[in-house]
């Protein structure tokens, strides 16, 4: 199969009533790990990277490795997508190298840091809209602003902080057309989300049913959503490591997003752990090994275990087959006819 667009992804899973998981990527272990769980569970999924692993990994090897993904295993939907583009240039470079969806972030200015105006966040983000629709490709919006920093990005501070207004998300729909919606719900970036444990209802979970009620057909997106596995982070501190204690958003809490209306869920840390942990893990267990195809074995086989639990979790499992892919082009066409435009209730 092609890459497909994100749109047509979160679609079927509006339909299927489950949700996409998001995985950020850096190198060929996490996109392995990833796709042989997506094989095994038989789950779409969307595959991204942020700027910061464009150039940590340089476009272009990012690029033949997702396609490689999807030549060896044609049976499952992929899409490649760009997550927190900065800019209107970093989403159009994206589509220009082959990315099926893109998330403009303009919800901050591009710094990647400040926090940006409502207007300003509508035009920005309404000119990648523009661009992409036409291509087939999908597009992401933000608004609210999000806790935590992640490979630099991000306004810091706690999650709970700029909770996504429903009426705004409602203008924020109708004047920029975004395919997705990043929405604010209490979740932060990065491993440093809650310092207790989180009980009871520490998401917006409401918030997120309030808006999908109104704006049904933008599919709504869970940053910041890793669960910080406390078992990953006992093993990297038992061998050498020193994280501070933290907590994530229980994987419950998602499926309670899940079944509020939340489609694409994103996931970075969790594979960071998952990764450093198994080699730490690895080097200390087996101190004369200087291969280091055994230690990424070990953290591809780590990472793998998360992401089957994530499609499990998150209902995606057994959906692959059930998608047959939409070119892009057949995409546009729609765009065109207006068939796939917000419906605001
Ligand atoms: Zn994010």
């Amino acid at each position: 199969m092609p890459l497909v667009s994100m749109r047509q992804l979160l679609d079927e899973a509006a339909k299927g009533g489950y949700g996409v998981g998001a995985f950020n990527v850096n190198d060929m272990e996490q996109i392995q790990a990833i796709m042989g769980a997506a094989v095994e569970t038989k789950s779409p999924v969307i595959i991204q990277a942020s700027r910061g692993a464009r150039s940590f990994a340089q476009d272009r090897y990012l690029f033949h490795l997702i396609l490689a993904a999807s030549e060896l295993h044609p049976e499952i939907p992929i899409a490649m997508h760009q997550d927190h583009g900065n800019s209107f240039e970093t989403c159009k470079s994206a589509i220009e190298l082959g990315f099926t969806s893109v998330m403009m972030d303009g919800s901050l200015k591009e710094d990647g840091k400040t926090p940006a105006s409502f207007e300003e966040n509508v035009e920005v983000t309404r000119r990648v809209v523009e661009y992409a629709h036409p291509r087939g490709v999908t597009v992401e919006g933000e608004i609210g602003v999000l806790g935590g920093v992640e490979d630099g990005h991000g306004a810091g501070g706690s999650g709970l902080d700029h909770v996504t207004d429903p009426d705004q998300a409602v203008e924020f729909a109708e004047r920029t057309g975004v395919d997705a919606l990043a929405i604010a719900i209490g979740t932060s970036h990065g491993a440093y989300k809650f310092t207790r444990p989180p009980t009871g209802d520490i998401l917006a979970i409401q918030r997120v049913k309030e808006i999908h009620a109104r704006i049904p057909n933008t599919h709504l997106v869970m940053h910041g959503s890793s669960s910080v596995p406390q078992e990953w982070l006992q093993i990297i501190n038992n061998y050498g490591g020193d994280m501070g204690q933290t907590y994530g958003v229980p994987v419950e809490e998602i499926v309670e997003g899940i079944k509020n209306g939340v489609r694409k869920v994103n996931i970075d840390t969790d594979l960071r752990m998952a990764s450093t942990g198994a080699i730490r893990k690895h080097l200390v267990e087996n101190t004369s090994n200087f291969d280091p195809r055994k230690y990424y074995k070990a953290a591809e086989d780590a990472m793998k275990e998360i992401c089957k639990a994530r499609y499990e979790a998150f209902g995606a499992a057994g959906m692959a087959s059930k998608i047959k892919a939409t070119s892009l082009e057949k995409m546009a066409g729609k765009y065109a006819k207006h068939e796939l435009d917000p419906k605001v209730k």
